[in-house]
């Protein structure tokens, strides 16, 4: 955040460390606002499960709180242990909501990508292409260990567009040919595909 904003919560008066849903909030009160989302969630899953016109904005909570939660937990000064515990237990939370939701439809697709990682000390790109694509990321070969949690560039070999996307989840299928699952931070709808057509293909 460039420009010092207070926390939009009344009579908090905090300076804003993040932001929900376009709301500035101090740490304490992004934390509590994620808790809060979090059991509604819980309870929307165990109850009538979500429709599909929540997911966008459950898509759009689970990028915005684990990016954010993510960026707290590494650079947030004064941060005692029971905050960090508790922004673990967001991202985690969150991921957790994620694999639920990734229910939504897949479209096996070998797209030409390049992916790079900028890891301090141990940078890399590779091209490669997807196995498999959604509308919110892909399953992708990819020879470099990725670990979860890892920022990656996904670059089109077609169109040249790139996005950056986090490492869901890696899974090895032998030595080699590992794939790694990610999700865009910043795209809509980066495969250019029409995913009401898909859906209804099912
Ligand atoms: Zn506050």
């Amino acid at each position: 955040m460039t420009k010092i904003e207070k926390c939009g919560i009344a009579n908090c008066g905090l300076t804003a460390a993040a932001s929900l849903e376009s709301e500035t909030l101090c740490r304490e009160h992004f934390i509590s606002a994620c808790y809060a989302r979090l059991d509604q969630y819980d309870e929307i899953r165990n109850g009538t499960g979500l429709r599909t016109g929540d997911m966008e904005s459950v898509r759009r909570f689970i990028n915005e709180s684990t990016r954010q939660a993510d960026a707290m937990e590494q650079t947030a000064k004064g941060l005692d242990n029971l905050d960090r515990a508790k922004l673990v237990h967001i991202i985690l939370s969150a991921s957790e909501l994620g694999r639920h939701l990734r229910r939504s439809p897949r479209k096996i697709a070998a797209i030409a990508v390049r992916l790079s990682s900028e890891k301090l000390g141990g940078a890399w790109e590779e091209d490669t292409e997807t196995v498999l694509v959604s509308r919110y990321g892909a399953l992708v070969r990819c020879k470099h260990p990725a670990k979860a949690g890892e920022t990656v560039q996904v670059q089109r070999a077609d169109t040249g567009e790139s996005a950056l996307a986090r490492v869901a989840w890696q899974r090895p299928t032998g030595t080699e040919d590992v794939r790694v699952g990610v999700e865009f931070l910043s795209s809509e709808n980066f495969w250019g595909l029409d995913w009401g057509a898909v859906e209804e293909a099912r």
